[in-house]
C-alpha cells in the first residue's frame, strides 16, 4: 500500500493485516499462493521456504511467528515443527 486509502478489494483485505504487521508489505510471498505456505506437502513447503530465503523480512517474520505462537505454516523460513523445536529450545 501507498499510505492512501485502500482501493482494490486485496487492499481492502490485506489493510488490517498491514496495519497490525507493517513489514507483511515487503514480504517475499505477498503475491504467492498462500496454499505453499499452509498445504503441507513436502512440494508445497519446499517452494514456500525458497521464497523465504530472498525474504527481505525473514527476521520480522519469524520473530512475530515467535511471539504470537503461530501453530499453522510456514512463518520466517521455518515449518511448523522446527518453530515448536526453537521454542523449546528457547524456553528450555
Ligand atoms: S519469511 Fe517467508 S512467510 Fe515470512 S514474510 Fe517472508 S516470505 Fe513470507
Amino acid at each position: 500500500m501507498n499510505g492512501m486509502e485502500p482501493t482494490t478489494e486485496l487492499e481492502i483485505l490485506a489493510a488490517p493485516i498491514l496495519e497490525e504487521l507493517p513489514w507483511a508489505a515487503f514480504s517475499a510471498c505477498r503475491d504467492a499462493d498462500p496454499e505453499l505456505f499452509f498445504g503441507g506437502t513436502k512440494e508445497q513447503t519446499e517452494k514456500a521456504l525458497a521464497i523465504c530465503r530472498s525474504c527481505a523480512v525473514r527476521r520480522e517474520c519469524l520473530d512475530h511467528a515467535l511471539e504470537v505462537r503461530e501453530r499453522f505454516g510456514i512463518w520466517g523460513g521455518m515449518t511448523e515443527s522446527e518453530r515448536r523445536k526453537l521454542l523449546r529450545q528457547i524456553v528450555a
